[in-house]
C-alpha cells in the first residue's frame, strides 16, 4: 500500500512501542510523526523513531532466496529448507533442528514458528534473541507472582511518588518513558527519582541521586530494603496477598543485616543507602523501572525477585501510581513471551512441564504430544550446534554472530552446522555469511501484524510501503515451509488476521481463569475489526475492554497469593585478576538499534556515536597511559577488539563501559560480544553481558587517516576500520594502519584499488608527514583519503556536499584536499541532536558565552533539543559542566 494518507503503526525499535503515524509525501519521502492517540507515547517519538525514514532503503536489502549464494525461486528456497530439515529429523530426530528467533518477529510470525516447532516438529528446540534481554523478568515473575505478567502500565509511572530506575539508562534505551518522567516531574516537582546504576548515565540527568553500586551487588541492596520492611512491619496490612516464605525473610536478614553492611558491601555511602530506604519507607506510590542492568546477570533472576520481594512485602503493587516495572529491550519482545516462542514455555503461556498444558495445546493444535523436555535456550543452542547435536538451524530476523556472547564460537558453530537456513531483510550480516539458504523477509513499513510493548500493550503494526523484490512475511515463508513438510491443513493460513485469531483463541482455550494471559475476547475480530484494532492491554475477555494493572485481587497461584522468593546475592562470574584486571560493562547507545542493520543506514543517527568506542575513568586513562579519542585494544580470555577511548568520570575506577552495536559491517574488529564470556543464569539462561574482565593496550598504529567514498574500501591489512553513513550512499571512513610514512602512497592507493580506476589528485607533506589524496568518477568526487600520525580533522558535511557534486571544480578539487575545511567551518565536535546536527562544541559556545543558560535556551538558539528531546539530557549535562553556577538543566 502506497498513499498520502497517514498509516497508524508502531515503532520496530525498543519496548516502550510508540505508536506512529506515516505516510508517504508527494515527492515519495516517507514521513514519521508520533501518533497521539497512542497510550505509549501520546505523540512523542524519540530520534530512532524519528529517522525511520532514513532506514527504509532498497540498498543492502535481501531481495531473493538464494541457496548457496545463487538466486532461486521461492517453491525451490521452501523445498530446500523443507528436505532438509525433514531429512535431518528423519535421521537424527527432531532434536536435532533448532530454530533461533527474534523480538523483531510479529506475534503472528512467533506463533506460526512456535507452533511448528513445538507441535509438528516435535521438539522444543525455539528460543528468541528475546532470552539475551529479559529472561531473568519471566523466570522472576513467574516464581513471585505465579505467571510472567508485569503488574502495572505506564500511567504508573506518571502517578507514582517516587520512580526509582535500576540497571536502565532509560534516556537512551526507552527515551519515551524516560520523557514521560521528567514531563511528570515537571508537573509534580516532588516527585522524586532516584537512580541505581554502577555508572552515571544520561538517566542521572533528572535524578534527585544516583547510587553508583558495585557492579552485581543489586541483590544485596534490595535485601537490605526487604529487611527494613520487615524490622517495620510492613507486610501486616497485604498479608492477604502474599505468601512468606520464612527463608526469604531470613536470607535478606543474614545477607544484609544492616545498613551500614549494605553499604560496604556495595561500595555505596552509608547515608545514601540510608536515604533510598527513607524514601522508599516514605512513599506509597513507587514504581521501580528495571532492565537489562538488572536481567543480564548470572543472578538476574534473584536480583528480579529482591525488587519485587519489596514491592510485594510492602503492598506496593497492584494499584495506581506503584509497582515493579520490567522495561522489555525489543518491539515484540513480550509477543514472543505470549506465544511461548521460548525453549522453557509453550504457547499461551502455559508451561512446557505441565502435563495438563501440553494436552491442551495438543487438543488445540491437533498434533501428536507435546515433549516435555525444554528444548536448547540460546547460547545451548549454539553450543549444541558445535557440538554436532543440531545439524539443521533456522535463524529468523536476528544477528547472533554479533549478539550473543562469546561471538567468535558462535560464527565457529554455525560454519559447522551443516544447514544454515536465514530469514533477514538484509543480505549482509554477519550471520548470513554462513547461511547456506538465505530467504528474504518483509521489513517494517512492509509487514503487518500486531505487537506486544512492555506495559502488555497489543497494538497493530500496519504496512504502508510497497513490498520489496520476493520478500515475503515471515509467517508466509514459515507456514509454506510447515506445509511442504507434510502439514498442511495446520498451516493452511491465508493472513495475519487468521493467525491472530487461532493466537487469541489458544488464550482463552479451556482457562477458565486460570492463566492471567487470555485475549479471547479478540479471538473474534473480523478482518475489518482486526485492520482497525486499537491499542489494548491484555488480558481481553470481552471484546475492546482491556487491563490496566493485574493482580489487584490477587496471584494466579493456588492459593491466590504471590511468593516471596529466597534470594540469595551472589557475585558476578566475571571477576577480574592480574591479567584482566578491568572491568567491561556493555550496552547501548542513544541512536543505534542492535546491531545496525537497520539504524546503521541513517546518517542521523551515525551522528551521536560513530565509532566504536569505551568509557573510562580518568585515573585508570593515567594508569594504562590512555589519551582521550586514542584506538585501544581491549581483550578478555575470549578475544579483542579494538574501540575509541573515551575518558570521562561516568564510570567508577577499574570498570569500562563499551556499547554492544557494531559488526564488521560497520567495523573491522569492534564486536564487543567477541570479548564477553556466555556465563548464565542458571535458571533464566540469561547471559552475564555486563561483567566481562578485560585488560587495555593503546595501540600505536603508524598511520591513522580518514576516507570518504562510496563503496567498499579493501581493508585487509589494516589495524582499524570503522564506517558509518553520512550522506546518500556516502561512508566516512575511520582507519588505522601499521605502515611507515615511505608506504602511505600505496597504502592509499591499495585501499580503493576496488573502486578507483581514474587518476588520483595527491598532496603529499614530507615535513608534516601527512598524505591527502582523492580521485575522480567522471566529473565527480569519487573518493578521498587522508592519513597522517594523528587524526586528520575532517568535516564531514562539506564533504558530503561535494561527493554530491556531479561536477567539481578546480577551486573544490584543492577544498577535498583539505578535507572539505577550507570554508574555515567550526569542527563542531561531536553530534548531540540529531535532529538538527548541533554539535557539542555550537553549545558549549552558546552556553560560555551566556547566550543559552538552559535547555530551552539552547533549543531556542540553536533548535536542539526541541524536536524528539532524545539529546536534552546531554545538554542539560553540557549545562551542567560548562556553566555550573547559572545551569537550569530542564
Ligand atoms: Fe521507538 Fe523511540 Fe518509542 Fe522506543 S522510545 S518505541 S525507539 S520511538
Amino acid at each position: 500500500m502506497c498513499n498520502n494518507k497517514p498509516v497508524k503503526t508502531t515503532c520496530p525499535y525498543c519496548g516502550v512501542g510508540c505508536g506512529l503515524e506515516c505516510s508517504i509525501a508527494k515527492d515519495g519521502e516517507v514521513v514519521v510523526n508520533g501518533d497521539t492517540e497512542h497510550p505509549a507515547n501520546i505523540g512523542k517519538i524519540c530520534v530512532k523513531g524519528a529517522a525511520l525514514q532514513e532506514t527504509v532503503t532498497i540498498e543492502g536489502r535481501l531481495l531473493q532466496p538464494t541457496i548457496a549464494g545463487k538466486d532461486v525461486s521461492w517453491p525451490s528456497a521452501i523445498d530446500a529448507v523443507a528436505i532438509s530439515f525433514l531429512d535431518v529429523i528423519k535421521r537424527y530426530g527432531p532434536d536435532a533442528v533448532g530454530f533461533y528467533v527474534s523480538g523483531q518477529l510479529l506475534t503472528e510470525d512467533y506463533y506460526v514458528a512456535n507452533k511448528l516447532m513445538k507441535g509438528f516438529v516435535g521438539s522444543n528446540n525455539i528460543d528468541s534473541n528475546s532470552r539475551l534481554c529479559m529472561a531473568s523478568t519471566v523466570a522472576g515473575q513467574k516464581q513471585a507472582f505465579g505467571a510472567d505478567g508485569v503488574p502495572g502500565c505506564y500511567e504508573d509511572i506518571e502517578l507514582a511518588d517516587l520512580v526509582i530506575f535500576t540497571g536502565s539508562n532509560a534516556a537512551w534505551c526507552h527515551p519515551v518513558i524516560y520523557q514521560r518522567v521528567v514531563e511528570a516531574k515537571k508537573l509534580k516537582p516532588n516527585l522524586k527519582i532516584v537512580v541505581i546504576d554502577p555508572r552515571k548515565t544520561a538517566t542521572c540527568d533528572i535524578a534527585d541521586f544516583h547510587l553508583p553500586l558495585k557492579p552485581g551487588s543489586d541483590a544485596t541492596l534490595w535485601n537490605g530494603l526487604l529487611n527494613e520492611l520487615r524490622s517495620l512491619g510492613y507486610n501486616r496490612e497485604n498479608s492477604r496477598f502474599i505468601e512468606e516464605d520464612a527463608d526469604a525473610i531470613e536470607w535478606a536478614v543474614s545477607s544484609a543485616p544492616s545498613i551500614k553492611t549494605v553499604a560496604g558491601l556495595c561500595n555505596l555511602k552509608t547515608d545514601d543507602v540510608a536515604r533510598f530506604y527513607e524514601l522508599f519507607l516514605e512513599n506509597q506510590k513507587v514504581v521501580t523501572l528495571f532492565s537489562q542492568g538488572i536481567n543480564q546477570s548470572t543472578s538476574g533472576t534473584g536480583k528480579v525477585n529482591a525488587i519485587l520481594n519489596c514491592h510485594l512485602y510492602s503492598g506496593r503493587i497492584g494499584k495506581p501510581g506503584m509497582g515493579p516495572f520490567s522495561l522489555t529491550g525489543q518491539p515484540n519482545a513480550m509477543g514472543g513471551r505470549e506465544v511461548g516462542a521460548l525453549a522453557n514455555q509453550l504457547a499461551a503461556h502455559m508451561d512446557i512441564t505441565n502435563s495438563e498444558h501440553r494436552k491442551l495445546v495438543k487438543e488445540f493444535w491437533r498434533c501428536k504430544p507435546l515433549v516435555k523436555k525444554p528444548g536448547y535456550t540460546a547460547v545451548d543452542m549454539f553450543k549444541a550446534m558445535a557440538d554436532g547435536k543440531i545439524k539443521a538451524v533456522w535463524i529468523m530476523g536476528t544477528n547472533p554472530a554479533v549478539s550473543l556472547p562469546d561471538s567468535s564460537f558462535v560464527k565457529k558453530a554455525l560454519k559447522k552446522c551443516p544447514m544454515v537456513v536465514v530469514s533477514d531483510v538484509v543480505k549482509n550480516t554477519d550471520t548470513s555469511r554462513y547461511a547456506d539458504i538465505m530467504l528474504p523477509a518483509l521489513g517494517w513499513g512492509e509487514k503487518s501484524g500486531t505487537v506486544t510493548n512492555s506495559e502488555r500493550c497489543i497494538s497493530r503494526q500496519r504496512s504502508f510501503l510497497e513490498k520489496p523484490g520476493q520478500a515475503k512475511a515471515d509467517w508466509w515463508i514459515i507456514s509454506k515451509v510447515a506445509q511442504k513438510m507434510g502439514h498442511k491443513d495446520a498451516f493452511a493460513y491465508k493472513n495475519e488476521h487468521e493467525i491472530f485469531c487461532e493466537h487469541a483463541q489458544l488464550s482463552g482455550f479451556k482457562n477458565g481463569g486460570q492463566r492471567v494471559f487470555d485475549i479471547s475476547g479478540l479471538a473474534q475480530l473480523n478482518t475489518e475489526e482486526y485492520d482497525l484494532l486499537k491499542p489494548i492491554q491484555w488480558p481481553v475477555l470481552t471484546p475492546g475492554v482491556g487491563t490496566k494493572r493485574l493482580y489487584q485481587e490477587g496471584y494466579p497461584r493456588k492459593n491466590g497469593k504471590a511468593r516471596l522468593v529466597t534470594v540469595i546475592p551472589q557475585d558476578p562470574k566475571g571477576k577480574i585478576n592480574r591479567a584482566y584486571p578491568l572491568l567491561l560493562n556493555s550496552g547501548r547507545v542513544r541512536d543505534q538499534w542492535h546491531t545496525m542493520t537497520r539504524s546503521g543506514n541513517s546518517p542521523r543517527l551515525g551522528r551521536h556515536k560513530p565509532e566504536p568506542y569505551f568509557d573510562i575513568h580518568p585515573d585508570d586513562a593515567k594508569r594504562y597511559g590512555i589519551n582521550n579519542g586514542e584506538l585501544v585494544k581491549l581483550k578478555s580470555a575470549l578475544g579483542h577488539g579494538v574501540f575509541r577511548a573515551v575518558i570521562n568520570n561516568n564510570q567508577r575506577v577499574g570498570e569500562l563501559f563499551a556499547p554492544m552495536h557494531w559488526s564488521r559491517q560497520f567495523s573491522s574488529n569492534s564486536t564487543v560480544n567477541s570479548l564477553v564470556h556466555p556465563f548464565l543464569d542458571h535458571q533464566s539462561k540469561q547471559p552475564e553481558f555486563k561483567q566481562t574482565p578485560v585488560a587495555i593496550k593503546a595501540l600505536t598504529p603508524g598511520w591513522v587517516g580518514v576516507a570518504f567514498c562510496r563503496g567498499d574500501i579493501a581493508d585487509k591489512s589494516l589495524l582499524y576500520a570503522n564506517r558509518v553513513k553520512v550522506g546518500s550512499n556516502l561512508w566516512r571512513y575511520d582507519l588505522a594502519g601499521k605502515d611507515d610514512f615511505s608506504s602511505w602512497q600505496s597504502v592509499a592507493r591499495s585501499l580503493f584499488s576496488n573502486v578507483a580506476d581514474s587518476a588520483w589528485l595527491e598532496y603529499i607533506d614530507t615535513g608534516y608527514l601527512a598524505y591527502r589524496g582523492g580521485f575522480m568518477s567522471g566529473d565527480g568526487l569519487g573518493g578521498s583519503l587522508f592519513m597522517a600520525k594523528s587524526r586528520p580533522v575532517c568535516h564531514n558535511g562539506e564533504m558530503a556536499k561535494l561527493f554530491e557534486k556531479a561536477e567539481i571544480s578546480n577551486q573544490e578539487r584543492g577544498v577535498v584536499l583539505s578535507g572539505g575545511s577550507s570554508q574555515a567551518k567550526m569542527d563542531e565536535g561531536k553530534i548531540v541532536c540529531a535532529c538538527f546536527g548541533v554539535g557539542e562544541q555550537k553549545i558549549i559556545t552558546a552556553i560560555l558565552n551566556g547566550a543559552a543558560t538552559n535547555v530551552k535556551e539552547v533549543g531556542r538558539l540553536l533548535k536542539a533539543g526541541t524536536n524528539c528531546g532524545s539529546c536534552i539530557p546531554e545538554i542539560g549535562s553540557l549545562l551542567l559542566e560548562n556553566q555550573p553556577s547559572q545551569a537550569v538543566p530542564a
